[in-house]
């Protein structure tokens, strides 16, 4: 229930108003007055208490979309870890994720805890969400220095959603299961809403091009008579599905349907991919979105390492940024 302003003033000048009257009918007369205090203060005190919540419940944050019955629920799953540029990260994506309707974001932290940074962040996001974590094993880390293509990365993050979303929506059977779509939306990069329209009919699973990727100017499937024949990418075409993860989406029927299908962490570079959707369908059976793939509507963004150079410097001499201050 949404709380209007002219609400909490009206109720406020009806409370005041009463109180007032209240007290000119009682002037004169003649009382124990002992008791009659105590039972104003009372009155007074609830009433205090029933505006202190209702201002309370003003203050909360709402989903900015209602939920709709009816609508496909579209599951983003976005692994994330701790860096400088992840609240700056996170902002922009939830603030994306807003506007779309009927929505439930996992997110899950590379991390053996939950951190509080992330924690906060969504209790005021006004978004639907569940907070998992998961570590990335040591040696399957990138190491500072090492190229970004050496190894997968958020695979553990986005088997942990897989892993949350089968225990939860597994319960439900056949017709009691809800229509919805599962989505791996990396944190940096930047989404169109009108693909989460796109993909919101996803019957297995529904594919697009992806802008900024793989060293083109985009990568996506070619369609031919309303169907996927090959893919436009610049390296090994051959590869069951060179998509990028930000260029699929899966029912989540499929999904439960595959309580095996996972990403492989070990799996060859660019293989992190093909290594999901293998077992789950094949090319003939994609289907072709955004206008049949002639529409890029993601982009592979990616966030530069903030340098910290005179952050360090001023940190010699005791002069550094108040680390209590979160950025
Ligand atoms: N990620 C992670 N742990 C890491 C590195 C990355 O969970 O050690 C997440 C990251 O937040 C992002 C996704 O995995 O959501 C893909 O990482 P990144 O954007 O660095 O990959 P690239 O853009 O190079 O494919
Ligand atoms: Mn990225």
């Amino acid at each position: 229930m949404r709380l209007k302003l002219k609400t909490v003033f009206v109720l406020y000048f009806t409370v005041s108003l009463l109180g007032l009257i209240y007290a000119l009918m009682q002037l004169g007369q003649r009382c124990d007055c002992t008791e009659h205090d105590a039972a104003r203060d009372r009155t007074i005190s609830r009433l205090r208490g029933e505006l202190h919540s209702l201002r309370e419940q003003m203050k909360k944050p709402e989903p900015t979309k209602p939920q709709k019955p009816g609508l496909p629920t579209i599951y983003v799953i976005t692994p994330t870890y701790t860096r400088l540029v992840q609240k700056a990260e996170l902002t922009r994506l939830s603030q994306t994720l807003l506007h779309v309707r009927q929505l439930h974001w996992i997110l899950v932290e590379d991390s053996p805890h939950k951190t509080v940074l992330v924690s906060e962040f969504l209790v005021h996001s006004g978004l639907t969400y569940t907070h998992l974590n998961v570590p990335t094993p040591r040696e399957s880390k990138l190491q500072e220095g090492d190229p970004s293509w050496l190894k997968p990365r958020g695979a553990e993050q986005r088997n942990e959603g897989l892993r949350w979303l089968r225990e939860t929506a597994g319960g439900q059977q056949g017709a009691q299961l809800e229509e919805g779509v599962v989505y791996f939306a990396d944190d940096d990069n930047t989404y169109s809403l009108q693909l989460f329209e796109e993909m919101r009919g996803t019957q297995t699973v529904s594919v697009w091009p992806v802008g900024l990727v793989g060293g083109m100017r985009y990568e996506g499937p070619v369609v031919e008579q309303g169907r996927v024949v090959r893919f436009h990418t610049g390296w090994r075409p051959s590869r069951p599905f060179p998509l990028d993860m930000a260029g699929f989406a899966v029912s989540l029927r499929l999904v439960l349907a595959n309580p095996d299908a996972h990403f492989d962490g070990n799996a060859p570079m660019g293989f992190l991919e093909s290594s999901f959707l293998q077992g789950l369908v094949t090319m003939e059976e994609l289907e072709p979105k955004a206008d049949m793939c002639t529409k890029v509507l993601v982009w592979h963004t990616r966030t530069e390492k903030p340098k910290m150079k005179r952050e360090d410097a001023l940190q010699k001499q005791g002069l550094g940024s108040d680390p209590g201050m979160e950025v």
